[in-house]
C-alpha cells in the first residue's frame, strides 16, 4: 500500500527554495524499472528508464529532472484504457527533461514513458557541491542527498515523491553490483553480470543506489562475538545484514562492524520493526569524506574502517537512517533536522547502551559546544546554506533529548516514538506528526500540553538557545 499523504497538492510554489529546482507539477511515478548496462573502465552508462505514471491535472506537457552529462535518444509512451498518450517532441536542457505530447492527457490517466539514454554518468552541480553518481578508483557509487539522482536516471527529483523500483545494472565480471531492495535475478552471461534488484516499499529518488566494486559479502553476524558458538549471548539479528568488503579489509571490518547486530537489535527495541528485509553495509575501496545513507544499506569508505573503531558513532548513526530519514522520508527539506536530530540521537543511544554513559552527557557536552556558536540557525527552517551545518544535527538530537526529559518515563517515551515510526512508515513525515505523537504522551504523563508548545517553539521556532533541558522530575524537586 502506498502512503496515505505522498503530495497531492505541491507545496507552494514551482520551486523548491532548497535545491532551486523547479518542482515537476502534474503527475505521480509510481514506478521506475531501470534497466542500465555499465561500463567501469569508460564510465559509459546506457539503458532505458520505464516510468509508470498517473497525472493529477490534465497535461499537455511535463517535466522530469535529468542531468547533463546523459543524452536521451528515444521516448516511448503508452497509455491504459482509452488514453492515447504520444510525445510529440521533447527537450533536454539546463537539467530538464521536457515532454510535449500530441493531446492533452486528461486528469487521472495511467500512462508509461520509456526513456532510452546514455552517456558519461557525472555527478550534477548543487548548491552543496556535486553530487549523485561518483566513478571510484575501481568501480562507482552513488550519493545524491539532496538532489543529485538525476546524475543517473530520469526521476521526479523530489523527496515526497516516493515510488518502487527495479533496478537492473549489467556490468563486467568478476564486478559486484549492490542496489536497494532484493536482489531478485542475478544472470551471468559471457564477461558480464546482470544485477536484478526490487525494493519492495516506495523509496525516495535520493536514496536509490547503485553501488559497483570488486566486493566480497560478508554476514555481519560473523563479526558479532555475542553470537559465537557453541553459547552465543544474543539473540540473533531480526533481519540480514551483511557487509560487502574490497579485497584486504576483513580483518579491520571485523572489528568495526562487531557491534553491527547488536545496534540492529537495539534500535529495533527503541524504535520499532526493521522497516526493511535486511541492512547491507557497502565498504569502497576509495576513502570517502562522509559514509552516507541509502535506502536498506549504507555506504562508508575505506578510510572509515582501518580497525581502529573510531566510527562507532558513524555506523549506528548511518543504521538508524533506515528508521529516520528512509522509512518515515521528508515532506520536505526544511525539516532535515528530523532526519538528522534522530540520527545523531541515536548516536547517543548507542553509547547508552553500550557504554552505559547516558545521553544526557552528550547532549550536555553538545549544548555547551552550541552555546558557543553563532545563534542564527532557525531549526524549523534552517535554509540550503546551513541545511547540513552540525548544529542542525545537535541542536535536533537535542530537541529529541527535551522531549525525551519533558516525558521523563522511558517506557511512554519510547512507545510514542515506536508509534510515531508505525504510523508514518514508508511515508513522509513533517514536524506536526511527531508532536501530535508527543502530545499524546504528554497527556499520558500528566504533562500540560502548554509545556509541550513552549518547548517546541523554542527549539525550533527561535533562534536563541533554550535552557538545557532537564528531567522534569528533576526540575520539578528543584523548583
Ligand atoms: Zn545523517
Amino acid at each position: 500500500m502506498t502512503s496515505q499523504r505522498l503530495r497531492n497538492s505541491p507545496i507552494p510554489g514551482t520551486r523548491d527554495s532548497y535545491t532551486g529546482v523547479d518542482f515537476n507539477l502534474g503527475f505521480h511515478i509510481r514506478h521506475y524499472r531501470l534497466d542500465l548496462d555499465y561500463r567501469v573502465e569508460p564510465n559509459r552508462l546506457a539503458g532505458s528508464a520505464t516510468l509508470d505514471m498517473v497525472n493529477y491535472l490534465p497535461l499537455k506537457r511535463l517535466t522530469l529532472d535529468l542531468g547533463p552529462s546523459l543524452k536521451v535518444s528515444k521516448i516511448t509512451t503508452s497509455g491504459s484504457g482509452a488514453v492515447r498518450v504520444e510525445v510529440a517532441r521533447w527537450r533536454h536542457a539546463r537539467g530538464k527533461l521536457l515532454l510535449t505530447f500530441d493531446a492533452e492527457i486528461p486528469v487521472d490517466s495511467e500512462f508509461t514513458l520509456s526513456i532510452t539514454y546514455s552517456g558519461s554518468p557525472r555527478p550534477v552541480r548543487s548548491p552543496w557541491g556535486t553530487l549523485g553518481w561518483e566513478e571510484l578508483e575501481n568501480g562507482s557509487l552513488v550519493a545524491s542527498q539532496p538532489c543529485g539522482a538525476p546524475s543517473w536516471f530520469p526521476c521526479d527529483d523530489t523527496p515526497d515523491e516516493k515510488a518502487r523500483y527495479d533496478i537492473i545494472v549489467s556490468a563486467d565480471n568478476p564486478y559486484v553490483v549492490v542496489c536497494n531492495g532484493e536482489l531478485v535475478e542475478r544472470r551471468r552471461s559471457g564477461s558480464r553480470t546482470s544485477w536484478h534488484y526490487r525494493t519492495e516499499h516506495v523509496m525516495a529518488t535520493y536514496l536509490a543506489t547503485v553501488q559497483v566494486g570488486q566486493y566480497t559479502e560478508f554476514d555481519a553476524a560473523d563479526f558479532d562475538p555475542r553470537l559465537s558458538t557453541p553459547a552465543p549471548s544474543a539473540a540473533p539479528a531480526p533481519v540480514p545484514v551483511s557487509v560487502f568488503l574490497p579485497a584486504g579489509k576483513a580483518p579491520a571490518a571485523r572489528v568495526e562492524f562487531a557491534d553491527q547486530v547488536e545496534m540492529m537489535r537495539l534500535y529495533t527495541r527503541l524504535f520499532g520493526p526493521y522497516p526493511f528485509a535486511r541492512y547491507r553495509v557497502v565498504v569502497t575501496e576509495d576513502d570517502l569524506e562522509i559514509p552516507l545513507e541509502a535506502q536498506g544499506l549504507s555506504i562508508f569508505g575505506s578510510n572509515h574502517v582501518d580497525g581502529r573503531k573510531e566510527q562507532e558513532r558513524l555506523i549506528a548513526h548511518e543504521l538508524s537512517h533506515q528508521w529516520f530519514g528512509n522509512s518515515l522520508g521528508l515532506a520536505q527539506w526544511n525539516d532535515i533536522w528530523l532526519n538528522e536530530g534522530f540520527a545523531c540521537y541515536a548516536e547517543w543511544l548507542w553509547f547508552e547502551h553500550s557504554t552505559r554513559v547516558p545521553a544526557a552527557e552528550p547532549a550536555r557536552r553538545h549544548y555547551r559546544v552550541l552555546s558557543r556558536l553563532p545563534k542564527d540557525l532557525l531549526l524549523a527552517d534552517p535554509g540550503p546554506t546551513l541545511m547540513f551545518d552540525d548544529r542542525v544535527y545537535k541542536r535536533g538530537a537535542l530537541v529529541v533529548h527535551a522531549l525525551r526529559c519533558l516525558i521523563d518515563d522511558d517506557a511512554v517515551f519510547f512507545a510514542a516514538i515506536r508509534r510515531y515510526t508505525a504510523a508514518n512508515r514508508h511515508s513522509v513525515v513533517e514536524p506536526i506528526d511527531l508532536r501530535t505523537v508527543m502530545s499524546a504522551a504528554c497527556t499520558e504523563v500528566g504533562v500540560p500540553v502548554d509545556t509541550l508548545t513552549g518547548l517546541w517553539n523554542s527549539w525550533l521556532h527561535n533562534v536563541a538557545l533554550p535552557p538545557f533541558p532537564e528531567p522534569r522530575s528533576r526540575t520539578r524537586s528543584a523548583g
